[in-house]
C-alpha cells in the first residue's frame, strides 16, 4: 500500500483529512495556494449542526431565491453571467430540489453530522491541541407565520430523526437571551448543535499537524496533473512538481476546475458569504442564533460575536459586494431592536466561498476513473460541521477500511 498522500487545499476538509491520514501512518503533504488564514473555513459561523439535515437543494428554494434576487440586501443572489458550468450546475440543482431528495438526504446528513460531532469531541478530549468547543445548542428565530409553520415541521422531522429540538415561545426565547431585547414570534432550540471558533480551530489544528510532521506548503497553486493509466503520477504546481501515491481533492470552491483538468465532472459553484466580528461585551448573546427571515447567523465565540450570512452564487474573481452586508445588519436590528449595530467598514468584513455541490450533498469518495484520487469537497453550508467526519472517511477510503457510514449518497460520480 502507498504511504504518502498529497492533499490539495488546506481548509477544514484538507486539514481534517491530513489529521486522519497522518494518524493512519501516512506521510502527508498539504498544498494550498493561499496562506490558510483567509479561506472559507476560517471566517464561518462555526456551527456543528446536526439540525441542518435539509440539503440546500430543497423545494421552495428556487421561488424564494428568485424573489430575493430582486433585493440587493437579500440573503441570496445569483450573479447573472454566461457560464456553461453555472448553467449545468443550475439544471442539476433544479432537478435535485425535490421533496423526495430532501427525504432521502435527511438521514445521511444527520449521520455524517453526528459522526463529525463525535470526532470533534474526541479531538477536544484528546487534549492534542486546544480549541473552543461549546455544546449550547442553536436557536432558530422567526417573525413570520410562514416561517413559524416551517419551523414546526422542522421540529417534527428533527424529533423523528432522534435529534433534540424544542419549540420555544417568544417569552422562552427572551429568557434564554436575557441580555438582549428580542422581537420574535418564537423559535426552536436545537439542543443537538454545538459550535467552535473556526479561526482558532484552523490555526491550532494546522500547528498541531506541522508539529507532528505533516508538511504544509502555502502560497503554491496546483495547476496540472500527469496521469498514467488510471493514476495521477505527478502534481504540478506553480513552483514544483510532486510525485503522488494518493491525492485528496479538498480545494473547496475551486475543486470543480481541478477535476475538470482530469476530464472529471464535479458540478459545483462558489456561494460567497460575508461575516464580521464585534466584542461580546457590547453584543451579549448567549447562544448561537439563526434569524430565519434574513438567513443570518450570530455566534458568540469566547470574547467575540460573529455575524454572518448571505449566499451569493458568483465567480471567485468577482469583486465583493459589501452592500449585501447591510442586509445582515438590518436583520439583526429587526430581531433585536435594542442592539446598535452599524455596517462595518469594508476592511473589517471577511468573505469566503462555500463549495456548493449541485444537490446540496458533499462529494466524498474515489474520483471516477482514478485509482489513487479521493474527492472531499462540495460541503456548501456544512463544511465546518462535516469537516472532521469527512477527514475520517477519507482516511478510511484510502486505507480500504469499512467506512463509518454509507457513502453512496456522497458518491462523487453521481453526476458523471
Ligand atoms: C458566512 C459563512 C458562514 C458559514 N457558516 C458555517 C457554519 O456555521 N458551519 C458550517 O459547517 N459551515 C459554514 N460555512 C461553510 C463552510 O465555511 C465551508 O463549507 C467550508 O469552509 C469549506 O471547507 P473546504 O475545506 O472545503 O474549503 P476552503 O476552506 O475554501 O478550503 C479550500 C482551500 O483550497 C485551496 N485551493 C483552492 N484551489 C487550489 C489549488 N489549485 N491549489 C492549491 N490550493 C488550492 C484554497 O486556497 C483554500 O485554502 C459558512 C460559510 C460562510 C461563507
Amino acid at each position: 500500500m502507498s504511504t504518502s498522500a498529497i492533499i490539495i487545499g488546506g481548509g477544514i476538509i484538507g486539514l481534517s483529512s491530513a489529521y486522519y491520514l497522518h494518524k493512519a501512518g501516512r506521510q502527508v503533504t498539504v498544498i494550498d495556494r493561499g496562506d490558510l488564514a483567509t479561506n472559507c473555513s476560517s471566517g464561518n459561523a462555526g456551527y456543528i449542526c446536526p439540525s441542518h439535515f435539509t440539503p440546500l437543494a430543497a423545494p421552495g428554494i428556487i421561488s424564494q431565491g428568485l424573489k430575493w434576487m430582486l433585493d440587493s440586501r437579500s440573503p441570496f443572489y445569483i450573479e447573472p453571467r454566461l457560464s456553461l458550468s453555472l448553467a449545468q450546475w443550475g439544471l442539476a440543482f433544479v432537478r435535485s430540489a425535490t421533496q423526495s431528495h430532501v427525504d432521502r438526504s435527511a438521514a445521511p446528513l444527520r449521520d455524517i453530522s453526528l459522526l463529525s460531532m463525535a470526532c470533534y469531541q474526541e479531538w477536544q478530549n484528546s487534549g492534542e491541541f486546544p480549541f473552543f468547543y461549546r455544546h449550547d445548542g442553536m436557536l432558530e428565530l422567526f417573525h413570520t407565520h410562514e416561517n413559524a409553520r416551517h419551523a414546526r415541521h422542522t421540529v417534527e422531522m428533527a424529533t423523528q430523526l432522534g435529534l433534540d429540538a424544542e419549540w420555544l415561545t417568544a417569552e422562552q426565547v427572551q429568557n434564554l437571551e436575557p441580555h438582549v431585547t428580542c422581537d420574535t414570534r418564537g423559535g426552536v432550540w436545537f439542543k443537538c448543535d454545538a459550535h467552535v471558533n473556526p479561526a482558532e480551530l484552523m490555526k491550532n489544528l494546522a500547528q498541531h499537524l506541522t508539529d507532528n510532521g505533516v508538511q504544509i506548503i502555502k502560497n503554491e497553486e496546483v495547476i496540472n496533473f500527469i496521469k498514467q493509466n488510471n493514476k495521477i503520477r505527478q502534481i504540478i504546481t506553480t513552483h514544483n512538481s510532486y510525485d503522488a501515491d494518493l491525492v485528496v481533492f479538498a480545494a473547496g470552491a475551486w475543486s470543480r476546475e481541478l477535476a475538470k483538468g482530469l476530464s472529471i465532472k464535479l458540478p459545483m459553484v462558489a456561494g460567497r458569504g460575508y461575516s464580521f466580528v464585534k466584542p461580546l461585551q457590547d453584543y451579549p448573546f448567549r447562544h448561537p442564533i439563526i434569524l430565519s427571515e434574513g438567513r443570518v447567523a450570530i455566534t458568540p465565540m469566547e470574547d467575540q460575536v460573529r455575524f454572518g450570512g448571505t449566499m451569493e452564487i458568483t465567480s471567485t474573481n468577482a469583486p465583493p459586494r459589501y452592500k449585501r452586508v447591510e442586509g445582515i445588519v438590518q436583520s439583526v436590528r429587526h430581531f433585536f431592536p435594542g442592539i446598535e449595530l452599524k455596517t462595518p467598514a469594508d476592511a473589517d468584513i471577511w468573505y469566503g466561498y462555500r463549495p456548493c455541490s449541485a444537490d446540496g450533498l458533499p462529494y466524498i469518495g474515489r474520483l471516477p476513473g482514478l485509482d489513487n484520487a479521493i474527492a472531499a469537497t462540495g460541503h456548501a453550508m456544512l463544511g465546518l460541521s462535516l469537516g472532521a467526519a469527512t477527514g475520517l472517511l477519507v482516511s478510511q477510503i484510502a486505507n480500504e477500511q469499512q467506512p463509518s457510514l454509507n457513502l453512496q449518497p456522497f458518491d462523487p460520480g453521481r453526476f458523471a
